[in-house]
């Protein structure tokens, strides 16, 4: 009996790590609500179910599907949706999750909940959210079914020991290609490696690094532990980081394991997007900035000396 319908999203012909996140929370709410998991890949062919914890997985594969393509993306998960009589739709709360979930929503007449960090069940489905910049946590029970819901990446784990029950090729539907809109291309950032919404490490830095070069120190860093280049409004508004790399309430939201902080002061809003991270580590010369009221590990000092000495010292024990 179908139960949740997982979103899955794929990138260049394969299942993004999130999409993982998204299973073991479906898993979670199908053991409040009943039913099995099912997931749904839109995309390129050649993508495999292989390694997805669903009880079945839908793969609806078309070269037009190689992109995103916000109208077609939507056809398909709703129709599927629609016919398979599911009590809630799951996506990332990714950039493409955040705008096919409401064009989801929208197509099955049905509430939406954003960004949800939480899951819970007693007389229904309680999700929570954060609301007002993080300082909140907004609790809703969802009452209607099928309701659509997008996770917060980096949030619930990852569960990649499962495997598709079963796997169905999902014909493209009724003028599913069609579309007022076309994706033709999209453009890797610069420095196109990990995305700072979904890295697991985030190093960010601000306005104290002084200059755009000064940046260098925090790839190096972001380097040295596997980290992504995170930055704050300040250093994006001057120019000097691409708006892709923006952290906080006008830029994206981040959940790491780990998030370090240099030369960042910690306005509410650069912390509206970070507060969520499970460690802080902030580098700041001043003892009062209101990042340290967050951090977990402070160290109050001159960057441009703690930096260097910290990289040197991660990459010996990285490479040991
Ligand atoms: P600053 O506030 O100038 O801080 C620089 C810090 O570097 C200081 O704390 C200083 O002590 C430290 N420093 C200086 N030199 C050194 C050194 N040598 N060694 C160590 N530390 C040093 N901001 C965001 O980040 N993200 C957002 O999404 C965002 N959205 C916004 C939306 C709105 C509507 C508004 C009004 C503002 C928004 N802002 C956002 C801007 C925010 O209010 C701050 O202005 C911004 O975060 C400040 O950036 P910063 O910490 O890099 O710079």
């Amino acid at each position: 009996m179908p139960g949740v319908l997982a979103i899955l999203e794929q990138r260049g012909g394969s299942v993004k790590g999130v999409s993982h996140e998204v299973l073991s929370a479906a898993r979670s709410i199908s053991g409040e609500v009943g039913g099995d998991v099912h997931a749904v890949v839109v995309g390129p062919p050649g993508i495999s179910a292989d390694g997805l914890d669903a009880d079945k997985v839908f793969l609806c594969l078309d070269d037009a599907f190689e992109l995103y393509q916000a109208d077609s993306y939507a056809q398909v998960a709703s129709s599927l949706a629609r016919s398979g009589d599911y009590k809630a739709v799951l996506l990332a709360a990714t950039s493409m999750g955040k705008d096919l979930g409401a064009r989801v929503a929208a197509r099955l007449k049905c509430p939406l909940a954003t960004d949800i960090i939480d899951i819970s069940g007693s007389d229904g489905i309680v999700v929570s959210r954060p609301v007002y910049a993080g300082k909140a946590i907004l609790k809703l029970r969802i009452t209607w079914s099928p309701f659509v819901a997008s996770i917060r990446p980096n949030v619930f784990p990852a569960n990649q020991s499962g495997n598709a029950g079963l796997v169905e090729e999902l014909p493209v539907p009724d003028g599913g290609k069609d579309s007022a809109a076309r994706t033709v291309a999209t453009r890797e950032p610069e420095r196109a490696a990990l995305d700072v919404a979904e890295a697991s490490i985030v190093v960010s830095g601000g306005r104290g690094l002084k200059d755009p070069e000064s940046f260098r120190l925090i790839e190096e860093l972001a380097d040295a532990l596997g980290g992504a280049v995170g930055a704050s409004r300040a250093v994006v508004d001057a120019g000097w980081r691409p708006h892709s790399e923006q952290v906080g309430q006008t830029g994206k939201t981040v959940s790491p394991n780990l998030y370090v902080a240099v030369g960042i002061s910690g306005a509410t809003q650069h912390i509206a997007g970070m507060r969520t991270a499970k460690v802080i580590v902030a580098i700041n010369r001043d003892k009062d900035a209101p990042i340290f009221r967050i951090a977990d590990y402070g160290l109050v000092g001159d960057l441009f000396e703690i930096v260097p000495k910290l990289t040197e010292e991660i990459r010996k024990v990285r490479v040991s």
